[in-house]
């Protein structure tokens, strides 16, 4: 790997704003926003005028990354946080956020969710400028051109260089005298304000609210910078006005169930999305069960809908983290066992509908059938909350290349034969989002349709799917993964 690095995912961010706390909210503030990213955690910290930024960061969870005495040394009333997933062995330090950095205009530290689509251009210019790189994430190129001091001086505003960004971006950065949350005009990725008794807080997800006990104000609107200084706060809109596109997968399958996101919670469009689905593909059965946690919500109502009883059948271990152990003959026998266990009883001699949120590669799907047959399912039948995927996500979705998703492998019949089941029946578009309560275009549906809100540079896009395909053996085929 010589330059760019294939960009980062979905990931979570957060920020405090004026708070004697502030490591210790954005400490319990991450550790809500797990689901988004396991494989980095790092807090920046400042304690106001020109003291230095403190930063902590390391691989692994939340609750490995932090002891106390990183908290108690996290010194200030302001901070930023981030969460990083990654699936690949391109993850590594220097990648793991926030990034922070010591520039002409003072320090400036950033926190980042989503992907840059024209990252290998801009790189290449400023590079081209003199910037050295010290990671391979397209973040880093946020930061740089934060700190060029030519933006300020034509404009007086440093936002106005993130006009040069396109793809999906929320961000909080930290300067010396402010912390502000910007979200891309098309709005790709979540990203909202609450407020704290004074302190106000900016997260990915509503859920790290609830957990610190925040109060949810509003939504960082798309192309909205929200500047929080010492006299309050102001709202500017950098960008050129865009038609919003919303990822729609956050609803399906990426945010915790208990955040709201629009207003809408996510828990209640999934049993919604299951609803939808039990109308759009009924089917005689004796009981509704789950693929834990993913498909927990939709099987909800996909059982309310026909009125089939809901057994929790699978038992998911919540311990796993990642292994990136090899996979010896051994544990490939009972690697699929790790994560989900079946219990017999509820499924022997039953007619069985099986609910999950996606088929992605159809791995889950495929071991999950072979689990009820063994354990005597009379009949299996697969639903999935969510449309066949089979377009390549370019806004912060880590999906694999698009010849690895199971739906462009097989036709519907070959794909219910592959997957060993009875029938097999997916949500549609139209249904998945009347769901949401939302209109439809101000989705990102993409992954879907391949209906893409951006245009993109097809070049750089074979350039990260070459990367990826680089890099796939570093990841083995059956880790497990959440
Ligand atoms: P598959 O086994 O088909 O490759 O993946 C489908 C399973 O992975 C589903 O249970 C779904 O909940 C989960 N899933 C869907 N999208 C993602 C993703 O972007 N990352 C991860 N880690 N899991 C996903
Ligand atoms: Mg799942």
């Amino acid at each position: 790997m010589t330059s760019l690095d294939y960009p980062s995912h979905e990931c979570g961010v957060f920020a405090v704003y004026g708070h004697p706390n502030a490591a210790l909210l954005s400490y319990y503030g991450l550790f809500a926003l797990q689901h988004r990213g396991q494989e980095s955690a790092g807090i920046v910290t400042h304690a106001g005028s020109k003291t230095p930024f403190q930063s902590v960061k390391r691989m692994g969870l939340v609750s490995q990354v932090f002891n106390e005495k990183d908290i108690d040394q996290l010194k200030g009333s302001y901070a930023i946080g981030h969460v990083r997933y990654s699936t690949t062995g391109s993850s590594n330090l220097l990648n793991a956020q926030p990034l922070s950095a010591d520039t002409s205009r003072g320090q400036i530290a950033i926190a980042h969710n989503g992907n840059l689509i024209n990252a290998a251009r801009l790189r290449a210019e400023l590079e081209m400028k003199g910037s050295i790189f010290q990671a391979t994430s397209d973040s880093e190129i946020i930061l740089h051109l934060l700190a060029q001091p030519g933006a300020s001086s034509e404009t007086k505003n440093p936002l106005a260089a993130l006009r040069e960004l396109e793809g999906a971006f929320s961000i909080v950065i930290m300067g010396e005298k402010e912390i502000i949350g910007v979200r891309d005009p098309h709005g790709f990725r979540p990203l909202s304000l609450g407020k704290l008794d004074d302190a106000w807080v900016l997260a990915s997800e509503t859920c790290a609210f609830d957990l610190i006990g925040a109060r949810f104000v509003r939504d960082v609107e798309p192309g909205e910078a929200l500047i929080i200084n010492e006299s309050g706060l102001r709202s500017e809109f950098p960008f050129k006005s865009s038609q919003e596109s919303f990822c729609i997968f956050e609803y399906v399958y990426f945010a915790r169930p208990d955040s709201n996101l629009r207003n809408i919670n996510v828990s209640q469009a999934r049993v919604r999305m299951g609803q939808e689905l039990a109308r759009l593909h009924p089917v005689e059965a004796d009981i509704i069960v789950p693929i834990p946690d993913s498909g927990i919500y939709a099987a909800l109502g996909f059982s309310e809908e026909l009125n089939i009883p809901y057994e929790p059948a699978f038992v998911r271990n919540h311990y796993i983290g990642r292994t990136f152990i090899q996979p010896t003959q051994l544990v490939r026998d009972f690697s699929v066992r790790v994560k989900l266990n079946l219990i017999n009883s509820y499924v022997e001699g039953k007619r069985v509908v099986v609910v999950d949120d996606s088929i992605v590669r159809g791995t889950t799907a495929k071991n999950r059938v072979i689990n009820l047959r063994e354990a005597g399912a009379k009949e299996v039948h697969l639903r999935i909350s969510c449309p066949p995927h089979r377009y390549a996500c370019y806004y912060g979705i880590d999906f694999p290349d698009p010849e690895k998703l199971l739906a462009n492998q097989y036709s519907q019949e070959e794909l219910c034969a592959y997957l060993g089941a009875d029938s097999v029946g997916y949500l549609d578009v139209e249904g998945m989002v009347r769901a949401t309560r939302l209109p439809k275009e101000s989705f990102c549906l993409a992954c879907f349709t391949g209906d893409y809100p951006i245009p993109f540079d097809a070049s750089f896009n074979k350039l990260i799917m070459e990367r990826r395909h680089n890099q796939a053996h570093l990841l083995p085929d059956d880790a497990v993964l959440f």
